[in-house]
């Protein structure tokens, strides 16, 4: 892809110079919004290559435990399939697939805020209803809801502790189409937590106001409408300090300081904080657990013998993608998985074990 390289830098530097320096949040948002809405980073040729684009058998097991949940709460009218952030629809038409042999073929909803992949997700899944928000999603029934490698690219904002005390992190112009990030100017103490405020001068303290804004909507939504979400992503289970920004640019890391919106900025997903938020609206939380285990429960070594019995040609490259998905050192333990439920839903598939 090619985004109007300089564009977004020179808009960024203006701004800077007329009003000041920016949040590193804001930052983030202005080069994803631009980044995404230039159209498709996915795959080989894209900057990068995720999960339901190695395989089908990711979007058919995720088919599949939705399916689960649904026949055990006894098949309830007016389910809706919600996905966050879908990317190319992939996942969406491959768990579909799998739902529909159980004639289970609920309405589609994507919550996807760039025009140019609203175009492609239509063509993998025709009868999709777009939502830019969350809140527009419907009231009248349980929501199913997945969300991969969504959470990741919503702004964090960074605090960083100085001298002085914690300070926001902010964005200034460097020269070029290069920024660099430094602390603000205002006292931020108050919105560390407690067992941070005495750590090493430069600790990070990082947060997802987006993140949270959603995960707290949604899990009020499921509390009264009922239904599950599966969120699927790299992040860390236990509270930490520490910058976890970083671009990708053709499958390599790059500056995230370097020509905003040309490449995708990610942070870590906060997943204790995904499992608080949901338990502050009584749901009840499965997980987190890696991506190996919660496939491996699901059957993804029996999914793939059968798609190699079904095609001996393709046989070398589904083992290939099988191991991608699962090993530990490719996607098998950095990515995590969590599930929340309406407490009168039955307790999800895939997270017998306990964290690798
Ligand atoms: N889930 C897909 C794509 C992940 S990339 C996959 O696994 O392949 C992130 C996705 O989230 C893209 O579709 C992007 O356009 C979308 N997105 C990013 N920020 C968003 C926001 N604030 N609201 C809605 N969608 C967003």
């Amino acid at each position: 892809m090619s985004p109007d390289t300089g564009q977004l830098a020179l808009r960024l530097a203006k701004q800077i110079e007329g009003s000041g320096p920016i949040s590193v949040a804001e930052y983030m948002r202005a080069s994803n919004g631009e980044y995404y809405g230039a159209g498709d980073p996915f795959g080989v040729e894209g900057d990068f290559i995720t999960a339901p684009e190695i395989s089908q058998m990711f979007g058919e097991l995720i088919g599949m435990w939705l399916t689960d949940l649904y026949l055990r709460q006894n098949s309830p009218a007016n389910c809706h399939y919600v996905e966050l952030g879908p990317g190319r629809g992939t996942l969406a038409a491959d768990a579909l697939r799998a739902m529909s042999k159980f004639e289970f073929a609920p309405p589609v909803h994507f919550v996807e805020t760039s025009e140019a992949l609203r175009v492609q997700q239509l063509q993998n899944v025709p009868l999709a209803t777009f939502h830019e928000r969350v809140e527009s999603l419907p009231t009248d029934g349980p929501l199913l809801i997945v969300a991969n490698e969504f959470f990741d690219a919503l702004p964090i904002r960074q605090l960083i502790l100085t001298h002085a005390g914690w300070r926001e992190r902010v964005v200034v112009r460097d020269r070029g189409t290069k920024f660099a990030a430094m602390p603000g100017s205002y006292p931020m103490e108050g919105s560390v937590p407690a067992a941070f405020q005495n750590s090493p001068v430069g600790s990070i303290f990082e947060s997802s106001p987006d993140t949270a804004a959603i995960m707290y909507e949604l899990s009020n939504r499921i509390a009264t409408q009922g239904g599950a979400i599966l969120v699927i992503d790299y992040g860390y289970t236990q509270p930490g300090l520490g910058s976890t920004l970083q671009a990708v640019k053709a499958h390599d890391y790059a500056d995230p300081f370097l020509d905003p919106g040309t490449c995708d900025l990610t942070a870590h997903v906060n997943f204790f904080e995904l499992a608080n938020l949901a338990r502050m609206r009584n749901l009840v939380v499965a997980g987190p657990t890696t991506q190996g285990i919660f496939l491996s429960a699901l059957g993804i070594g029996q999914r793939a013998l059968a798609l190699a019995e079904a095609s001996p040609d393709r046989r070398e490259d589904i083992f290939t993608a099988r191991d991608r998905l699962i090993k530990t050192g490719e996607m098998g333990t950095l990515f995590k998985v969590l599930a929340a439920h309406a407490p009168d839903w039955p307790a999800p598939e895939g997270f017998g074990g306990p964290l690798a």
